[in-house]
């Protein structure tokens, strides 16, 4: 029954996708007409999904869809073309005209949507094309505006964009480097690099922290910002986490003989938590399998983890932290710094970014902030450890604060494992 329901679904769209092609080429032969494309993504429809089921998931789209309905007037079509993703079609193509349409979607969704017992938000992230400039093919108009709906959702979604050029070169170097990701791991070119954590009062190495590089045959050295954004959405993160973790345990391992005992940070991606079958869940039993106990492990997550966190995510944080992995709410400061999520997650650290860090000594303001951290974690029980400090005067007023762990280019930067060992050996 569910089947039928789910392949009936996918025929409807296929259906709405070729009358969708067959709608624009229409309008693009006709020399008279313009032709502009609004492409709408849901922003976290899967939650929805996930959290209120199918059924729920398919009232909420029949009511967007009846909304959207209301511009009729404006359109000369309109359409959903796939789970989540409607398109309207008109025959302006002045941005004005267009802007204007997007804006009139983004309110219609604005009123909440009633799903039984719950009352649910809605928004969407809206990408726009149009002739002449976007493309003359439905193809390039449509992957144009795909890709315009990319960024709108890349600038914090319940927006609208318009395709530009730069954004087709944009995404084919998104492409490019996507392919390269795919063999990367199997090709073994990632590398975990190592940045030691001070004791602030002595500056005696107490931590460290595990940042992956990736070392690209021809590009050389590429940042994780750049690609674990990438290997988030195609789920690659999840075979990189793998890496990550157990060459973290390895090199554990090593210091431990060597008689160097760190507590040693790995950042977790917010994909390995709410992903339906994830390898966290063994990772309690992997390491005692090494002889490594959940005490030497610090796990750092950000706040956006929290944001709409389902059910299981939330488990998933309570178990790890039940067997004994410490937990640091890592760029803290930058997002929503709530101390709900705070206290919810039991945290053991949090990291303050380097963005407050760089301003403290020339701007009151930061230092005030800092200190104002400090204070509030330390009366929750938590400890601190404060990020990029790159100056000796960083370190000097972070010391009087009462920050009590520090990690910047001050004290070391990133290094790969060898070079660890002889730094601790020195030490
Ligand atoms: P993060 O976890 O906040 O890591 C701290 C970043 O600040 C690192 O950049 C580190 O090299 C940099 N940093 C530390 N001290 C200084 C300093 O004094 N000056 C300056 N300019 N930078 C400093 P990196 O390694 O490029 O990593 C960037 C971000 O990528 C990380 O931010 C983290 O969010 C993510 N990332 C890195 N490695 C991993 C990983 O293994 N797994 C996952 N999921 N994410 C990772
Ligand atoms: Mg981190
Ligand atoms: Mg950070």
């Amino acid at each position: 029954m569910i089947w039928h329901q789910a392949h009936f679904d996918q025929l409807t769209e296929l259906a709405n996708r070729i009358e969708l092609k067959r709608h624009l080429k229409c309008q693009l032969e006709d020399e008279f007409t313009n032709v502009g494309i609004l492409l709408l993504d849901l922003d976290h429809f899967k939650d929805i999904n996930d959290t209120l089921g199918h059924y729920y998931g398919d009232q909420l789209l029949t009511e967007v869809a009846s909304r959207l309905v209301s511009l009729q007037s404006e359109c000369s079509l309109i359409s959903r073309i796939g789970g989540d993703e409607f398109v309207l079609v008109t025959t302006s193509n002045n941005s004005k005209q267009l802007s204007k349409l997007a804006d009139k979607v983004l309110s219609l969704l604005k009123p909440s949507i009633s799903l039984g017992q719950e009352q649910c938000h809605i928004s969407a992230s809206i990408g726009i094309a149009h002739t002449p400039n976007d493309g003359d093919t439905s193809e390039l108009l449509l992957k144009a505006a795909d890709q315009a709906m990319y960024q709108a959702k890349q600038h914090g979604r319940n927006g609208f964009a318009f395709f530009s050029a730069h954004m087709r070169e944009q995404a084919e170097h998104r492409m490019a480097l996507l392919k390269d990701l795919r063999v990367a791991l199997t090709q073994q070119q990632f590398i975990l690099y190592y940045q030691p954590i001070v004791a602030m009062k002595d500056q005696s190495i107490v931590k460290a922290e595990a940042l992956i590089r990736w070392r690209h045959p021809e590009k050389g050295i590429v940042s994780p910002a750049l690609f674990i954004p990438l290997a988030e959405e195609t789920q690659l993160i999840h075979g990189i986490g793998e890496f990550i973790f157990s060459t973290a345990c390895d090199t554990l391992r090593t210091l431990n003989q060597l008689d160097h005992h760190l507590q040693l940070s790995i950042n977790v991606s917010p994909v390995q938590f709410t992903a339906k079958h994830s390898a966290l869940n063994d990772w309690h039993q992997q390491l005692t399998g090494k002889g490594l106990t959940t005490e030497q492990f610090v796990i750092e997550i950000t706040e956006g983890l929290m944001m709409n966190a389902l059910p299981r995510t939330q488990q998933r944080l309570a178990t790890l932290t039940k067997q004994g992995f410490a937990l640091a709410l890592d760029d803290f400061g930058t997002g929503y710094s709530s101390l709900a999520y705070l206290k919810q997650m039991d945290t053991d650290f949090i990291k303050i970014d380097k963005r407050f860090v760089d301003g403290i000594a020339n701007n009151a303001d930061d230092l005030a902030l800092c200190e104002a951290m400090i204070m509030m974690a330390h009366q929750l029980g938590l400890k601190v450890i404060a990020e990029g400090i790159e100056t000796a005067t960083q370190h000097q007023l972070l010391l009087q604060a009462g920050c009590d762990f520090g990690q910047g280019f001050y004290y070391a930067k990133p290094m790969p494992k060898d070079e660890l060992i002889k730094l601790l050996n020195k030490s």
